[in-house]
């Protein structure tokens, strides 16, 4: 095996896998000269889980072979990263390997701990505790949904970064909508049990789903963090943030979002921040210490909201800064720290947010996208995955 390249990806996920198509398609000098590490055998397209949750997508389409989505030119190597070596510019794998490079991006995304939560690891799947945030477990959460016969609803917010900060509350207004239909709602409390301050953090779109919690009479509050769920009793336990003080909410069925933290082996690295994440320059994406390390996605320290629509705009700029460097040219390209989330409110409705580091909304539609609309609910379900594999994958878009 070479042990050496111009450029090594740590993580074969969307932001690995988009900057690697950019790379080898701006730079013919860079054929079989750029390694992708990731020891996955899939790769998924998590944004669907919230549909495949909510019983409208099926979640076989959110997975595809990591080798068929390798682009040409790059060489994937299997294995898992186990330590940096900033100084001397090479990493370690899991198989003890030493491997050397020019440039290093870093892209091996979210860790999920199941575990932070008392009782939530060994009873998800079972007794009405669902997660969409587990591609092994997303299907019950619709098995839940679908044979809900009322009572109280929780649905929940961790005091941690989340990937997809609106996909929390997204599965609630999926699943307060089924209630409707399937004529539970009468007989069924809706509750929101979230770790934030209000429902979201941009003020536009933070007055918008106000209206829809309201509208859907849904109970929501703010400042809990789920510590504990007692599955057999059905109780869950949470802590209010500032008073400390501590409630129990009895439920008939929960959806968790879990706690989620750096990487481990990030976290233990010479890359990483006071708080586990990689450290990088907010506009280039270069690492603050190490000239030839790049991050983006859910593992950098960016501050903006952790999304793949987020990645679609930080790939172009680590690939055009990386290939500016290797010619010894000024970086060139800035992110502004464009986020993206597509707010499902319902079956065909959905606020579109989009924002940036000021969280001031830069919307790219000719219309007020704080409006729940159905077109672009169609957009999320039928046209961004199209857009994802054939586009932002391939590094056209
Ligand atoms: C339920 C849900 C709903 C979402 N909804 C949306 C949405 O509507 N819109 C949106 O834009 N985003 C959404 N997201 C977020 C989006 O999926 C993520 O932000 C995005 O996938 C992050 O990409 P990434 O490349 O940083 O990480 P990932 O895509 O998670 O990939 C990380 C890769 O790194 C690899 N890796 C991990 N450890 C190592 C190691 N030690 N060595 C080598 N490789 C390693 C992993 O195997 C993985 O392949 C959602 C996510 C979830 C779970």
């Amino acid at each position: 095996m070479k042990t050496s390249y111009r450029v090594v990806i740590v993580g074969g996920g969307s932001a690995g896998i988009s900057v690697a198509a950019r790379l080898l398609r701006q730079s013919q000098a860079l054929m079989g000269e750029v390694a992708i590490i990731d020891p996955a055998k899939k790769h998924y397209y998590q944004p669907l889980w919230t549909l495949v949750g909510g019983g409208a997508a099926k979640k076989e389409d959110s997975e595809r072979s990591m080798g068929s989505l390798i682009p040409q030119g790059a060489v994937w190597i299997q294995d898992a990263v186990t330590s940096f070596s900033p100084e001397e510019n090479a990493l370690t794998i899991a198989e003890g390997n030493t491997l050397t490079y020019d440039y290093l991006v870093v892209a091996s995304g979210i860790e999920i701990n199941w575990n932070a939560i008392k009782g939530l690891s060994e009873n998800l799947g079972t007794k009405n505790v669902c997660s969409n945030y587990s591609y092994e477990h997303v299907d019950y959460t619709w098995e839940t949904i679908r044979s809900f016969k009322g009572g109280t609803a929780l649905f929940t917010h961790p005091a941690s970064p989340v990937k997809c900060g609106g996909a929390p509350q997204k599965i609630m207004y999926l699943a307060e909508d089924h209630f409707q239909r399937s004529d539970v709602r009468d007989k069924t409390k809706v509750i929101f049990g979230s770790a934030n301050p209000a429902i979201f953090d941009v003020e536009k779109y933070r007055l918008a789903l106000e209206k829809v919690v309201e509208r859907k009479q849904i109970d929501a509050r703010f400042r809990r963090n789920l510590i504990e769920i007692k599955a057999d009793e059905k109780i869950a336990v949470f802590e209010h943030l500032d008073t400390h003080e501590i409630e129990e909410i009895p439920y008939d069925m929960i959806h968790v979002t879990p706690y989620m933290q750096a990487p481990a082996f990030i976290r233990t690295s010479a890359l990483a921040d006071a708080n586990g994440w990689v450290d990088v320059h907010p506009y280039t994406l270069q690492h603050v210490r190490y000239a030839n390390v790049f991050a983006l996605g859910d593992n950098a320290n960016l501050p903006t909201s952790k999304t793949g629509a987020a990645i679609r705009k930080q790939a172009p700029v680590v690939a055009e800064n990386l290939i500016a460097l290797m010619r010894q040219q000024p970086m060139p390209a800035t992110y502004d720290g464009y986020s993206s989330c597509p707010i499902v409110t319902g079956y065909n409705k959905l606020i579109l947010a989009e924002f940036n580091y000021d969280k001031q909304p830069v919307e790219s539609m000719p219309f007020n996208q704080a409006v729940e609309r159905t077109s672009m609910y169609v957009m999320k379900k039928d046209l961004l995955p199209i857009m994802y594999w054939d586009g932002m994958l391939k590094g056209t878009m």
